[in-house]
């Protein structure tokens, strides 16, 4: 895991920088002395969901004030956004702390910076450091600041660069352009505005309100700083703008139509050392950083009123001719227990960002292995304390220093945060209609009641348990009710001629109209399976997770000892979540086996199991749809308590003969050995390769989103 320092992380852009980071999977350490230029309360706030991630480390210190070498120690990247901000707060006597914070403090951290081994230094400049201009403003451009602010932000950038090229220092600029977003600083404009109108109050415009700027989203330049992180040459310059030149009476008129209410105007005169108007020049931060602000100012404000409460009876804005607003998907993935969530929810999430028509994603996922899990380049993710589950519904946090209710009530916080933050126009939810233990009722009642613009869609597995034991759950729990309140689509992830949900699970008239199939969800292999004659015969273990496949694999070791000749070459694959004790026995017992190999799954499987000429499996519902849809002879092996999931699966596709099965009273070392055996002369299912399976799951997902969304186009806030 990589390791960020970012300064002036309590920061409005700085926050929100880290939760972003920490959302990559990084490991932050943010640093901020809480100047007194705005209040101390707010700033610890901005990073009061920070806090709760054991990544992110919290220092109070002032840059010039301690030693700087130990804020560098095992950090890889470095984001300086610690400043003194402010145009017109920085004459006269006021522009001490300009220099100290802007430009000593940016010295002292390039001096400690150029003595460690970091991959990048990114300088949050500004685009005050060009001064009056009246066209776009291209890097190559002259710099001409008009205030002393942007003299001393100009200042920090030449150190920067200078370093860089004095020391080789990997250090480059990105020059913002006027941002805004939820906790945007209160001197600036919108904030200011939102202020008094929540205050009944006008506001105060300062000039005639004909200046223009290019007004930028806070997560777009959180996205292009993390892009120059990632791909800025250093010594180098890049500016973040919006995209677009809107004046402030354009923008005043935006506010008005995103809050559905008319506001005052009071007209000051323009203050020393404000510009008349800035356009940024994009060119060169979207052709070497892929740049690509994506939140237009009407949708940005959307989100930015509603940080301030501001109750709406109009809807989100949908994207406009031209504008780059993507339609967005939050997953909620609950992921007690296994893989196979966190897995099914990768494979939508991957369709949903690389279809015909893009989605932004999100994923709440409480899978522990999410920060490690590949995953797709763009996917946002929220990372929601994980549980173990030690039976049906019972559930304890892996952190012991958490008790269940902190627990639970920390999730249901962020889930909620992410909700309103993100303002999906879908929230899709994977399996669980009301969460882990019922985590998702407040968020779901939430949507229903202020947001009912966002479509809400439960995704079923066909099967999850013996139908009367699903229905009686159901019943027990208020699930039926649930489903005809809570949720406008029920997506099953499966065929009605395998197993018809509506019938199994006894669905009234209202749910029938709401369910639609979507075939299976299965991974396709990326490379095509080929055979090569005369070559090992090679088997592939796997038990999904883990944490229950121990006692498969014990039965395969000796299973396959029994076979001498030919010997099949067998490769292992444990899971990530099998107690470590479990698998150095397991380890051990393969220690003397030339024929074996054993080795822990960190990623997807299916190039190695559509590469084997047989597979041994549980019935788990991902590997069990990619056995089948990439055609691969396999015996599954079913857990079959606390519930008969797999096991009906596997009977199920056993019975159209797509896979062999090991029975419950079957011994299971010597039925696999049989079937091994059988594998070896060349045998399979007799009906694989001739079925007809559908395994585009995915892809439907998007389709059935995309036509949800066209009823009802855009999600809204409304009035309570
Ligand atoms: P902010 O004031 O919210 O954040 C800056 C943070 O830096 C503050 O929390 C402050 O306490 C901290 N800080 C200042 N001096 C420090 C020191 N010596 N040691 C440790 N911490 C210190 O401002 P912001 O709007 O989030 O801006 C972040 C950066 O981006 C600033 O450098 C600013 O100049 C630059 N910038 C911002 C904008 C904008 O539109 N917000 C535009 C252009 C450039």
């Amino acid at each position: 895991m990589k390791t960020c320092l970012i300064t002036g992380a309590a920061g409005f852009i700085g926050s929100h920088l880290s939760e972003r980071l920490l959302a990559e999977g990084y490991a932050v350490r943010g640093v901020d002395s809480l100047t007194d230029y705005y209040a101390r309360e707010q700033k610890l706030a901005n990073i009061s969901g920070c806090s709760q991630n054991r990544r992110f480390e919290w220092i109070e210190a002032d840059l010039n004030a301690i030693d700087l070498a130990p804020l560098f120690d095992g950090v890889h990247l470095v984001f300086h956004l610690a400043g003194q901000p402010g145009v017109r707060a920085s004459w006269g006597t006021s522009f001490a702390p300009y220099v100290r914070n802007n430009v000593e403090a940016t010295q002292r951290l390039l001096e400690a910076a150029r003595l460690t081994p970091i991959e990048c230094f990114v300088y949050a400049s500004s685009s005050s450091v060009y001064g009056r201009v009246t066209t776009a403003m291209n890097e190559e451009g002259p710099t001409r600041p008009y205030s002393p602010y942007g003299v001393t932000k100009l200042a920090g950038e030449h150190l920067c660069l200078l370093y860089a090229r004095n020391f080789g220092l990997p250090a480059c600029a990105v020059r913002y352009f006027t941002v805004f977003g939820p906790r945007q600083r209160p001197d600036m404009a919108f904030a200011s505005f939102f202020r008094a109108m929540g205050d009944d109050h006008s506001i105060k415009v300062l000039g005639d309100g004909t200046q223009t700027r290019d007004f930028t989203y806070v997560e777009d330049a959180v996205a292009g700083s993390y892009a120059a992180a990632l791909r800025a040459t250093p010594g180098e310059v890049y500016n973040l703008g919006g995209g677009s030149q809107v004046s402030l009476k354009d923008a005043i008129a935006t506010i008005e139509r995103v809050c559905g209410r008319r506001v005052r105007i009071e007209y000051a005169p323009a203050e020393d050392g404000d510009v008349f108007s800035t356009l940024a020049d994009t060119t060169k931060a979207r052709a070497h950083l892929g740049y690509r602000p994506r939140v237009d100012l009407e949708r940005g404000l959307w989100h930015h009123a509603e940080s301030y409460g501001f109750t709406r009876t109009r809807k989100r804005p949908a994207r406009g001719a031209g504008a780059t607003t993507a339609r967005r998907v939050a997953l909620y993935s609950h992921d007690t227990f296994g893989l196979g969530h966190l897995r099914r929810n990768l494979a939508i999430a991957e369709h949903l960002l690389q279809g015909e028509h893009p989605f932004e994603v999100l994923l709440l996922s409480g899978s522990p292995l999410i920060a490690d899990w590949p995953k797709p380049k763009d996917l946002r993710v929220v990372a929601l304390p994980p549980v173990v589950k030690i039976g049906s519904e019972q559930y304890v946090p892996r952190d012991v220093t958490q008790s269940f209710a902190q627990l639970k009530a920390r999730r249901e916080q962020l889930i909620r945060d992410a909700i309103v933050g993100f303002a999906p126009d879908v929230f899709l939810v994977d399996h669980a209609p009301a969460g882990m233990r019922g985590e998702l009722l407040g968020a779901l009642s939430y949507l229903r009641r202020k947001m009912p613009g966002t479509r809400t869609v439960i995704g079923l597995r066909d099967v999850i348990d013996g139908a009367s034991a699903v229905q009686a759950a159901w019943r027990d729990d208020g699930i039926y009710d649930l489903l005809e309140w809570a949720y406008d689509r029920i997506l099953v992830y499966g065929l009605r001629d395998f197993y018809p949900v509506e019938r199994e699970y006894a669905f009234g008239p209202n749910l029938r109209n709401k369910l639609r199939y979507c075939g299976y969800i299965a991974r396709a292999a990326t490379a095509p399976r080929a055979r090569r004659a005369g070559s090992t015969f090679t088997v592939l273990v796997t038990t999904g997770g883990g944490g229950d496949g121990f006692n498969l694999v014990n039965d395969y070791l000796r299973a396959s000892l029994q076979i001498q000749a030919p010997r099949a070459q067998s490769k292992i694959v444990v899971g990530p979540l099998m107690e470590a004790s479990q698998r150095r026995a397991l380890e051990s017992a393969a220690a003397n086996r030339p024929d074996v190999t054993l080795c822990m799954q960190a990623g997807e499987l299916v190039d190695e199991l559509c590469a084997a000429d047989f597979v041994v499996a549980m019935g788990g519902y991902n590997t069990s749809a990619e056995i089948v849809a990439n055609r691969v002879p396999a015996v599954l092996v079913p857990r079959h308590t606390p519930r008969v999931e797999q096991l009906l699966r596997a009977r199920i596709l056993n019975s159209l003969g797509l896979v062999w099965i090991v029975e419950p009273h079957e011994n299971v070392a010597m039925a696999l050995e049989a079937h091994l055996r059988t594998a070896l002369a060349g045998a399979k299912p007799h009906a694989l390769g001739a079925y007809p399976f559908d395994a585009d799951g995915a892809r439907r997902v998007s389709e059935h989103l995309d036509a949800l969304l066209a009823d009802q186009p855009v999600a809204g806030v409304v009035a309570s």
